[in-house]
């Protein structure tokens, strides 16, 4: 393969720029003119219109039907399989360079298209344009970075050369892949754990999430326009639970990728587990799952800092992220001030519509989201101090206040359970040591973050903190393709760290091949 430049990160579009600006104003306008269309399921060359249908609303103004789907039945999951192992065996030995070139041609389309892709999801997601234009340019960065390890793996691999043999290792696709991505990043995610399934020579079903299936559909058109063929994937719109299990306990389906919450991966991953009649392989899971991250804030740290940091991780994009800092964890000599300097700098968070640049934050995902956040809220009343927030926002949309609540001792649910909303609970240590065993006090290990200017807490927190991805004196979120390859620990998932180096072996297997000479 031709020497490739240096993976790069894409960069964001800076939104005070007046281009850009004008720019991403005729791409909500363009996609709004797109509203209320109905997309029918693709299954190999076939258009299938079920009649069962699934109606995608704005989250900001529910009012608004965003796209209508045609759901799947466990029948056509069924035929989505079949389909997709049928065509394995030409799809597998398609030369890596080809579907490299697709890769790179998908990153390509993905460039041009980008603020469409921010409208959709400032409009089927609820982000804002800055949280949108970092989901848009991480999917971006899984196909710029995927494509050149593909072009790595693809070649020689170095073995030992045994003394009359010519020894190699080649790594070969695994199968049929089923791929169910979160509404969370519902471009980022979904194209990472796809892409890096079919540019590895796997044949795809993609189960959207059904919040944001107009998005999956959109990006259907990116790879079919990339080079993909159709019957190397098929985008399965349906809700989980009616063709999730078909999907999964199908005995040609060779692996799962998953990235959602904790207890539906630790349903997929039982019921990948029980091998089928007629299965002939143990089915691999990648499940990426849930979070509760803490970020610490040390008695000599920057206070003003650490209270910046600790905002935006716990409250950009409504604190719907797997890294969102969900625990503050603060040293006693320090609580007061740090706490005071939070609450103040929350309180002028302004929350709306996401396709208003004036929000800083805009709706939760769902009423269901909405109702399950207000009762953990409610809940936290009784096992905290409400400082900041603590109700919901009028609106046409599922608005909800920015949330702090103070005082909370480690063993209360809104410590340790997943909240997946814009709700803080902020908690006192006595001293370093027991901030970092509070930090620990959780069954996830996600994310994590430091603020420290003493260089012995810091090496015991990279010592000790077991998270996936540890930053020290920044935010917890906004993982970088390539430079922070993300994953977590305990019931966070199987740490399979996406961008990063070890990321495609997931999706492949090693063949040794050993031939005796002379
Ligand atoms: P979810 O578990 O409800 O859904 C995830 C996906 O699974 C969706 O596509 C859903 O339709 C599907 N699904 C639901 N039931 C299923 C079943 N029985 N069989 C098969 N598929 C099924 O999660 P969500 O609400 O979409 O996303 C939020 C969760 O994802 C949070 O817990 C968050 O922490 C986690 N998350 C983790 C990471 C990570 O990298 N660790 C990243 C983003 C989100």
């Amino acid at each position: 393969m031709e020497n490739l430049a240096e993976f790069r990160n894409e960069p964001y579009a800076d939104f005070s720029v007046p281009a850009n600006r004008q720019a991403i104003e005729g791409a909500l306008r363009d996609v709004r003119a797109q509203f209320g269309r109905e997309y029918q399921l693709r299954i190999g060359g076939e258009w299938i219109a079920t009649g069962d249908k699934l109606h995608s609303l704005n989250p900001s103004n529910t009012r608004e039907v965003v796209g209508i789907h045609h759901k799947a039945t466990k029948e056509l999951a069924n035929r989505a399989v079949e389909c997709a192992y049928a065509f394995f065996p030409e799809w597998s030995r398609t030369p890596a360079e080809e579907r490299v070139r697709m890769l790179f041609d998908a990153a390509r389309i993905l460039r041009r298209r980008k603020m469409e892709f921010d409208a959709w999801l400032v409009y089927e997601a609820g982000k804002t344009w800055p949280e949108a234009e970092a989901d848009v340019s991480e999917a971006i960065d899984f196909c710029d970075y995927y494509a050149r390890e593909m072009a790595r793996l693809a070649g020689p691999q170095p073995v030992v050369q045994l003394p009359g043999e010519q020894d190699e290792m080649v790594y070969i696709p695994l199968g049929v892949g089923v791929v169910i991505p979160p509404w969370n990043f519902p471009l980022a995610i979904l194209v990472g754990m796809t892409v890096a399934s079919l540019v590895t020579g796997n044949t795809v079903i993609l189960k959207p999430s059904s919040e944001t299936p107009t998005i999956a559909a959109k990006f259907a058109e990116v790879l079919l326009e990339a080079g993909f063929p159709e019957r190397s994937f098929t985008v399965l719109t349906g809700s989980g639970a009616a063709v999730g299990d078909t999907l999964v306990q199908h005995p040609k389906t060779r692996f799962v990728s998953f990235t959602g919450s904790r207890d539906v991966g630790l349903r997929i991953n039982e019921l990948a587990a029980k091998a089928q009649p007629g299965q002939v392989w143990i089915k691999r899971v990648i499940a990426e799952m849930g979070g509760k991250d803490a970020i610490v804030v040390d008695a000599d740290s920057d206070l003003d800092k650490a209270a910046e940091a600790v905002l935006v991780s716990a409250f950009g994009y409504q604190g719907q992220k797997c890294s969102a800092c969900s625990r503050a964890i603060v040293d006693a000599k320090v609580y007061d001030p740090f706490l005071e300097k939070l609450t103040t700098k929350a309180k002028t968070i302004q929350v709306g519509p996401s396709d208003d640049p004036r929000n800083y934050m805009g709706p939760v995902i769902s009423a269901s989201a909405r109702k399950s956040i207000l009762e953990y809220i409610e809940t936290g009343k009784k096992e905290g101090r409400v400082v900041a927030g603590g109700e919901p926002r009028d609106g046409d949309g599922y608005f909800v206040a920015p949330t702090i609540i103070a005082d909370v001792d480690s063993k209360a649910r809104i410590f340790q359970e997943e909240i997946f909303g814009p709700v803080l609970a902020v908690t006192k240590a006595r001293d370093f040591a027991h901030a970092l065993e509070l930090a620990n006090d959780s069954e996830y290990g996600l994310t994590g973050a430091v603020f420290s200017n003493d260089p012995e807490h810091l090496r015991q927190a990279k010592e000790q903190f077991h998270v996936g991805n540890l930053y020290f004196n920044r935010k917890c979120t906004g993982a970088m393709v390539g430079a922070h390859p993300f994953g977590g620990f305990n019931m966070s998932g199987t740490d399979s760290k996406a961008g990063g180096p070890d990321y495609l072996l997931l999706f492949l297997q090693a063949k040794s091949i050993a031939r005796k000479v002379g």
